[in-house]
């Protein structure tokens, strides 16, 4: 854990993230901005982007600017998948893995992601669980489920097959590899997840059930009340104030992860504006 407590943590290295941690350091506050990486996935996908005042160009052509720009205001990046985030009464204590960050106040910028398997959400805490440094312990000499969004959660599935007696891994993507006996990957994607009350296996596409008595989900975004207790939310989208503020005290949020339209300039504006919220909130803290 380290010992430093930053004035603001902000979660998600896209644009609303970004504009957040450049406006705080305009404002000179201690933060600490930390992501899977800065500038991801979807930033780089956009082939043309037509409605980004001032730019005509694409996604990796945006992304570049960006870069350069945070070079030159010295914006400092960390990269950290966050875990949990967790209120401490006075503030906020972040987990990644073994790591954990401690922060007075928080802004939320982890973007969307559609859930590949619509009945997840019902099963959340009931055998499906997005982090497996977290909840892997839990499946002892168990059959696990896991789907991964890239190459890089082959180590948190290897993770689970260390304690899991049996791991199924669905990946979405080509050319898998594992480093674990006990991981067997299935290509058929998974349709439906089943059980009563609890996760008992997942029905794939191709109508096959497997028995199982946990489904990980391993990839960049969590929902976010799953990575944050107790923070209120409408359809899977945080719900924000004009401020950017949520039920949470201390904490904001911004950019898609607050809702539609799932646009760069409307990130931006509110990873702006949380800036602005978290600076008077430290100021009457
Ligand atoms: C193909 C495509 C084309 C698009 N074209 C346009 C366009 O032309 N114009 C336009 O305005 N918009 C466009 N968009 C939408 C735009 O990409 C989004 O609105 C914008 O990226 C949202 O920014 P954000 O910072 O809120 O979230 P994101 O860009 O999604 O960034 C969130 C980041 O947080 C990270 N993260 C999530 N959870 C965690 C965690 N627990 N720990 C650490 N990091 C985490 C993610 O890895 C991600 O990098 C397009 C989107 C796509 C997919």
């Amino acid at each position: 854990m380290e010992n430093k407590v930053y004035d603001v943590a902000v979660i998600g290295g896209g644009i609303a993230g970004y504009t957040a941690a450049l406006t705080l350091k305009n404002f000179k506050k201690e933060f600490l901005w930390v992501g899977v990486k800065p500038f991801g996935e979807k930033l780089l996908k956009a082939e043309r982007v037509k409605n980004f005042p001032t730019f005509t160009g694409n996604g990796v052509e945006l992304a570049a600017l960006l870069e350069r720009q945070m070079a030159l205001e010295e914006v400092p990046f960390t990269r950290a998948k966050i875990d949990g985030v967790y209120a401490t009464g006075g503030g906020f204590m972040l987990t990644s893995g073994k790591t954990a960050f401690s922060a007075r106040s928080v802004i939320l910028a982890t973007g969307v992601e559609t859930e590949t398997v619509e009945s997840a959400s019902k099963y959340l805490g009931r055998g499906v669980s997005y982090c497996a440094v977290c909840d892997g312990s839990l499946y002892k000499n168990k059959t696990v489920v896991c789907e991964l969004s890239s190459p890089n959660y082959a180590e948190e599935a290897e993770y689970l097959a260390g304690i899991a007696k049996k791991v199924y891994a669905f990946c979405k993507y080509k050319n898998a590899e594992f480093r674990a006996e006990n991981i067997q990957t299935v290509e058929d994607p998974i349709a439906l997840i089943v059980g009563e009350g609890r996760v008992t296996g997942v029905v794939t596409k191709s109508g096959k059930m497997l028995e199982a008595d946990g489904v990980f989900f391993l990839k960049d975004a969590a929902p976010p009340a799953v990575l944050v207790g107790g923070l209120e939310t409408e359809a899977g989208h945080v719900k924000v104030a004009r401020d950017m503020s949520t039920n949470l005290a201390g904490l904001f949020a911004a950019g898609d992860v607050t809702g539609r339209p799932y646009q760069y300039i409307k990130a931006a504006g509110e990873g702006l504006v949380a800036a602005f919220s978290v600076h008077k909130f430290l100021v009457h803290d």
